[in-house]
């Protein structure tokens, strides 16, 4: 199929904003808030409202056990590895209407406007709808695309726990995802390429006054608990040298973390201690016991691997010195990724093409993107947000910049799929 078909290509702005819209009302929240939690009833409606435009846009709707959602167009060749590309749909607590729902509604327009061009492919295209980007029920970020790329094992997944204790096999179940979670893990065939179309969630597009961002890496990061067990006392009888006060040691590990992130030698480190917790946390009291939590991030695995051991072992120096115990418990660490190039050089050539301007970023967030690319190249576009906010009610990004961004990703699926 002829890539100059192409030229006729539009998107309709009006009718994928009006979406947008609609999906926003299935809502545990009020508007303009978007909340919508894995498996409640507000998800299972969203769910059905995405089958409905798939279904509409004359997708093949598929569900796995995990409840990944595939709208698939076959293409001519059904047999060759396919062409993905999609987002999540679900939304923190407070949340907005774009931060992945413009991936997966944006996927189904670039089918509609591929279609009304004329186009026919010959890998078919899958638009994907993950399970559960966001990790609010069950602790964990990106199960749906984590079990698909098997970053984590299925026996794993299923026994992730909620606050009241249902598991995530139990909840599936529930909201009607049977099978063997087993089946949800890719072949190495069957994703020829992937590419991902999300809101920025940053400021740097908007300040740069550019259409598109073509992503060229995406960093990850690698979170950790360290606790130091010291003995607690009374603040006044306790003298200083027989102290063995659990929380010093915390404090400068903290002023560490900051330090080595400043000094790593490259902007996209960052490191962050975001939770302290103090025993028994009284004015008059020494702390005796002190669990702190490390998020430390990178698009370059080996500077993040660096940081990460130095602030174990200053840990555990710090804690011999002083006579503590010491334990870490490591949440996760996954590895960053860099784009594909060819998927990289397919964005930049449908910018091109659609005479939109566009510059490289790395991802700071990580995204289902992330976990695909363990299994199949990957990319991703990005489209601004207003004031760089996102995870919240006022997050915001055009009918005409989303539509931008559906141009390319459409142009980019017919490269990749031809
Ligand atoms: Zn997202």
């Amino acid at each position: 199929m002829p890539l100059n078909t192409l030229e006729s290509l539009t998107v309709d702005a009006t009718r994928l904003a009006n979406e947008l819209d609609q999906l926003a009302t299935h809502s545990s929240t009020p508007a303009p808030s978007v909340t919508r939690v894995l498996f409640t009833q507000t998800d299972l409606a969203g769910r059905e409202y995405v089958r409905s435009l798939m279904a509409d846009a004359g997708l093949e709707v598929i569900e796995d056990p995990a409840g990944n959602i595939f709208g698939r167009w076959v293409g001519s060749e059904p047999s060759a590895p396919r062409v993905g590309s999609g987002s999540h749909c679900d939304a923190i607590p407070h949340a907005g209407k774009f931060d992945g729902t413009v991936g997966v509604l944006g996927g189904i327009a670039a089918v509609r406007a591929l279609r009304d061009a004329g186009y026919e492919p010959r890998r078919s295209i899958d638009i994907i709808m993950f399970t559960s980007e966001e990790p609010t029920r069950f602790g964990i970020g990106c199960s749906g695309s984590r079990l698909m790329g098997g970053a984590m094992a299925p026996a794993e997944v299923a026994v992730l726990t909620d606050e009241d204790g249902i598991s995530f096999d139990e909840a599936r179940k529930t909201a009607g995802y049977d099978g063997d979670l087993a089946d949800v893990v890719l072949a190495d065939d069957d994703y020829a390429y992937f590419v991902e179309l999300h809101v920025e969630q940053g400021p740097e597009l908007e300040r740069r006054q550019l259409d598109i961002a073509v992503v060229s890496a995406i960093a990850a990061p690698a979170s950790f608990k360290i606790r130091f067990e010291g003995k607690g006392g009374h603040a006044g009888t306790v003298l200083m040298p027989a102290r063995k006060d659990a929380l010093v040691p915390a404090a400068i590990l903290i002023a560490k973390a900051e330090e080595l992130a400043r000094n790593s030698g490259s902007n996209d480190t960052v490191a962050t201690v975001g939770m302290v917790d103090v025993h028994p946390s009284a004015v008059n009291s020494i702390p005796r016991e002190v669990t702190i939590s490390f998020d430390v991030r990178d698009t370059d695995l080996a500077t993040r691997e660096r940081i990460v051991d130095a602030l174990i072992d200053e840990a555990k120096s710090l804690a011999e010195a002083r006579g503590l115990g010491f334990k870490l418990d490591m949440i996760n660490s996954d590895p960053p990724i860099a784009a594909a190039p060819e998927i990289k050089q397919a964005i930049e050539e449908s910018c091109d093409a659609a005479g939109l301007s566009r510059c490289e970023l790395v991802s700071r967030a990580y995204h289902d993107a992330l976990f695909m690319a363990r299994k199949v190249p990957t990319g991703m576009i990005f489209v601004p947000s207003k004031d760089g906010i996102s995870h919240r009610p006022d997050e915001y990004t055009s009918p005409e910049e989303n539509a931008r961004g559906v141009d390319v990703l459409a142009r980019t699926l017919a490269k990749l799929a031809c």
